[in-house]
C-alpha cells in the first residue's frame, strides 16, 4: 500500500516575517492603463482623493497579512498582465502589486475604508499573480488574511451584507442545494426558462437571480452515492472522496465517472454520503475564518479513523483548501495535528492518477479537446501537467491549448455573482478563446469553470461544444463508450 507523500503547500511564512513590523514597497509607479470600464458595483478609488476613511487601523493583531511577505513585493510589476482585474480596468490599484501597496498602508494604520475595501473585493483570488511572480510574493497568504480581517473589521453596505448572507446560507450546505433541484429541473423543462430569457425581464427585476439562472446548469439524473465503491481487481490504495456541494447536487455524474475511474485504478473509495458536508472551500477563500474552520473539523471527523491512504478531491477549489487544512487548523490544539496529516494525504484527481500510474485499459475516443486549467487546480496547485498527461494518453484524442491561458474566466467561487458584469466579461474572453482552438470538447477540472464558461459560450457566438470533466473523459474510455456520450 502506497504511503502518502506530503503535499502540503509550506506556506512560506516565518516567525520573523510574522514579527517584521510594518514596512515594505514605497508607493508603485504609475502605469499606462489598458482600458476597460470599471462597473459601478466596484467601489471605484477616485485617484485616492477619497482618503482615508474614518476608523481604526485596518488590520487587528488577528492573522494580519504578514508585513515580510508584503516587503517581498519588489514591484517589478511583471504580475500585472496576468491580473484579470487590471486586465479589465487598467487601475495600479486592481492590480497584485497595488492591492500589496494597499495591505502596507493597512499595517501603516490607513483605515479598512470603502475604497480599500473594494480593491480587495475585487480580486478573484486567482493567483495568477502568484504563478507569474519572479520573485515568490505569496499573494495567495496575503489575500487570505487580509480577507479574514475584512470579514471580521468592516460592515458592508446592508444590499451587500443580505446579497452575502443568503449566499453562505445556501452554496456551503449540500442539501439545499438538493433541494433546488426539484424547481429548477421543473423551471428548464416547462419552457419557461426560453420564456424569460426571450422575454429580458429576469436581469432588469431580479439581476442576482438572472446571474444564478443563467449560470445553472441543465440537470441530469443524480442517483444516490453509494458509502463505498470497491476496487476493481487488486486494491492499490483506499481512498476517501469529497463529493462537494454543487459538485454534489449539479454534477452528479462527475462524481459517478470520478469514482469508477479511480476503482478501475484500484483504488477502493469510500465516500461515506451521510457524514459529508461542505469542506470549507467557499468559506476560507472569503475570509470567513470561523465558518472554514467548523467545517474543516467537520470533514476531518468524518473520515477519522476510516484509514484512508489519500483524499481524493475532483474540484480545484476545494483541492486547494483542503491542502490549506494544516494552517487553517494550526491554533487549534484538539485539531492541528490531525488537520495536518489529513491536508497531506489531499490529492487532485488528477494528481492522484498519475501518481499511482494507469492499470485500466484506455479505449480509443476520437475527439479533439481544449482543456482549460481551473485557477486553483493551475496557479494555486500547480498541477498542469498531470490532466494533460492523461488525456494525452487517450488514443485517439487530440489535446488543444487555449489561447491566454493563465487568465481566469471570471468564475472564482462566487465572485461572478457578486460582480456579475466584469465576469461576463472575463467568460466572454474565455470562450472565445475556447472556441479559437476549433475543438469539440471543452474539459477542465472545476464546476464553477464549467458553469461560468457554458454560460458564457453562446455570448461569445459559440457553435455546439461538449463539456466535461477531466474525470468523464477517462471513464468513457476506460468503459469503451462511444464521443457522442461526452458530447451530449
Ligand atoms: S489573485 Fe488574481 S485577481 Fe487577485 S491580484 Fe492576483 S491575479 Fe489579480
Ligand atoms: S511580480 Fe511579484 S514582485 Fe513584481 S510587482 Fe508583482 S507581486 Fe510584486
Amino acid at each position: 500500500m502506497p504511503s502518502p507523500a506530503a503535499s502540503t503547500p509550506d506556506p512560506g511564512i516565518s516567525d520573523n516575517d510574522l514579527d517584521a513590523g510594518p514596512g515594505g514597497p514605497p508607493p508603485a509607479p504609475d502605469l499606462p492603463s489598458p482600458g476597460g470600464t470599471r462597473p459601478a458595483s466596484v467601489p471605484r478609488d477616485v485617484l485616492g482623493l477619497l482618503g482615508p476613511a474614518p476608523g481604526g487601523p485596518a488590520f487587528d493583531g488577528h492573522r494580519p497579512p504578514p508585513a515580510g511577505l508584503v516587503a517581498d513585493c519588489v514591484h517589478c510589476g511583471f504580475c500585472l498582465p496576468s491580473c484579470p482585474t487590471y486586465v479589465l480596468w487598467g487601475e495600479e490599484m486592481d492590480s497584485p502589486r497595488g492591492r500589496i501597496h494597499l495591505m502596507r498602508q493597512g499595517l501603516e494604520g490607513e483605515p479598512l475604508g470603502e475604497s480599500m475595501v473594494g480593491h480587495f473585493d475585487a480580486c478573484l483570488g486567482c493567483m495568477a499573480c502568484v504563478t507569474a511572480c519572479p520573485s515568490g510574493v505569496r499573494y495567495d497568504t496575503l489575500i487570505a488574511r487580509t480577507r479574514q480581517q475584512v470579514e471580521r473589521r468592516h460592515r458592508r453596505p446592508a444590499r451587500e451584507r443580505a446579497l452575502r448572507a443568503a449566499i453562505f446560507a445556501l452554496f456551503p450546505y449540500p442539501k439545499r442545494l438538493r433541494l433546488l433541484r426539484g424547481p429548477l429541473w421543473a423551471y428548464q423543462a416547462s419552457g419557461l426558462r426560453a420564456l424569460l430569457g426571450r422575454s429580458g425581464l429576469l436581469p432588469r427585476l431580479a439581476p442576482t437571480l438572472a446571474t444564478l439562472e443563467s449560470l445553472a446548469p441543465r440537470l441530469t439524473r443524480a442517483p444516490k452515492a453509494p458509502d463505498r465503491v470497491p476496487a476493481y481487481g487488486p486494491r492499490r490504495a483506499v481512498v476517501g472522496m469529497l463529493t462537494g456541494c454543487v459538485q454534489s447536487a449539479f454534477f452528479p455524474g462527475v462524481n459517478a465517472a470520478t469514482a469508477r475511474v479511480l476503482a478501475a485504478e484500484g483504488c477502493e473509495v469510500l465516500l461515506n454520503p451521510a457524514r459529508q458536508g461542505c469542506c470549507g472551500a467557499l468559506s476560507l477563500h472569503n475570509g470567513r475564518e470561523e465558518e472554514a474552520r467548523r467545517f474543516a473539523r467537520d470533514l476531518v471527523d468524518a473520515f477519522d479513523g476510516t484509514g484512508i491512504d489519500y483524499f481524493v478531491v475532483n474540484a480545484a477549489g476545494c483541492g486547494s483548501a483542503l491542502k490549506e487544512y494544516g494552517d487553517l487548523l494550526a491554533d487549534d490544539p484538539a485539531y492541528a495535528q490531525r488537520a495536518a496529516a489529513f491536508a497531506a494525504r489531499v490529492r487532485d484527481f488528477s494528481e492522484l492518477l498519475v501518481e499511482l500510474g494507469p492499470v485500466a485499459r484506455r479505449h480509443p475516443l476520437p475527439v479533439s479537446v481544449a482543456y482549460h486549467d481551473a485557477c486553483h487546480l493551475g496557479h494555486a496547485q500547480g498541477i498542469r501537467s498531470q490532466p494533460r498527461e492523461l488525456l494525452r494518453a487517450v488514443p485517439e484524442l487530440e489535446l488543444r491549448e487555449i489561447a491566454d491561458p493563465e487568465l481566469c474566466c471570471g468564475s472564482a467561487g462566487v465572485w461572478n455573482v457578486l460582480n456579475p458584469e466584469p465576469a461576463a466579461e472575463l467568460g466572454e474572453r474565455k470562450a472565445r478563446n475556447v472556441l479559437g482552438t476549433g475543438a469539440r470538447l471543452l474539459v477542465t477540472a472545476n464546476p464553477g469553470c464549467l458553469m461560468q464558461i457554458a454560460a458564457a459560450l453562446p455570448r461569445a457566438g459559440g457553435g455546439r461544444i461538449g463539456l466535461a470533466h477531466t474525470a468523464q473523459v477517462l471513464d468513457a474510455s476506460i468503459r469503451r463508450l462511444p464521443v457522442r456520450h461526452l458530447l451530449s
